[in-house]
């Protein structure tokens, strides 16, 4: 749907994100998701740039970002807030990252960690250098504890890693990071831990690890058509102290 200057119209069914940073919009007939963008005129990934009440947002594609699939998918409700504090496992180039920098904004930290030198090097130019917001860590998210530059806990762990250890991992950080009651949203990508068992029962698997190890699960997430044999699992840390 488009106005007369050929610009998207915002969508009226924000309610469930008020006093979110982003916003759904109808573009060519699709309800897509979009992040008010923190460094305007500035784009990451080659995404499109709508403007909307003097503000301008960065629409967020579901087939290069997961969490934006999940959006699409029915997550509930987006955790991530303004002012929080975020560890990304898995930041790959920043694609996901600059949305969650949209979104916890100045007062919030995306801490991103990331192995791979390549790859590591376009995330600090095209997404740490600009936005101060995200802190690149060249590390291996196997180690938390070399991680220099975390300070205290963080509210979210978001983990996209795609290795067949992903929970262990996922799991070893939010014992080091997340505070009490905060938030993991796992990727689990069902081929990197087993190719020939069901993607369904590969989720419910990992899922059970996450519950004997303190997590109270919220919501279970299949990603596709965005992602297949991914899932997002969103759950809650409740350790027993
Ligand atoms: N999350 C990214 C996004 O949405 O833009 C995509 C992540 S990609 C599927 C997986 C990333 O995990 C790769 O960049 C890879 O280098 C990284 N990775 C693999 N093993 C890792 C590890 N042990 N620690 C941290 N990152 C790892």
């Amino acid at each position: 749907m488009f106005n007369n200057n050929g610009t998207p119209f915002m969508s009226q069914n924000n309610s469930e994100y008020i006093n979110l940073p982003i916003k759904w919009v109808v573009v060519e007939g699709q309800k897509q998701v979009a992040s008010l963008n923190l460094i305007k005129g500035i784009t990451v990934y080659g995404e499109k740039l709508i403007k909307y009440k003097g503000e301008e947002y960065r629409l967020w594609d579901p087939y290069r970002s997961k969490l934006s699939g999940a959006l699409k998918k029915g997550l509930k409700t987006l955790p991530i807030l303004n002012g929080m504090k975020v560890l990304y496992l898995g930041a790959s180039t920043g694609t996901t990252v600059s949305h969650i920098s949209d979104i916890v904004g100045m007062n919030g930290i995306v801490y991103a960690v990331e192995p791979a030198a390549r790859v590591a090097r376009e995330l600090i130019q095209n997404v740490a250098s600009k936005r101060k917001n995200v802190i690149p860590i060249i590390e291996d998210a196997r180690k938390p504890h070399s991680y220099f530059s975390v300070f205290g806990n963080v509210d979210i762990i978001y983990c996209d890693v795609a290795q067949p250890d992903q929970t262990d991992i996922a799991i070893a950080n939010c014992k080091v990071y997340l505070k009490p009651n905060g938030i993991i949203l796992l990727i689990v990508k069902t081929r990197s831990i087993d190719v020939v068992t069901d993607p369904k029962q590969v989720i419910s698997q990992e899922s059970k690890k996450l519950k004997d190890n303190g997590f109270y699960i919220e919501q279970i997430i299949n990603l596709e058509p965005f992602d297949k044999d991914h899932g997002l699992i969103y759950g809650i840390y409740r350790p027993t102290l």
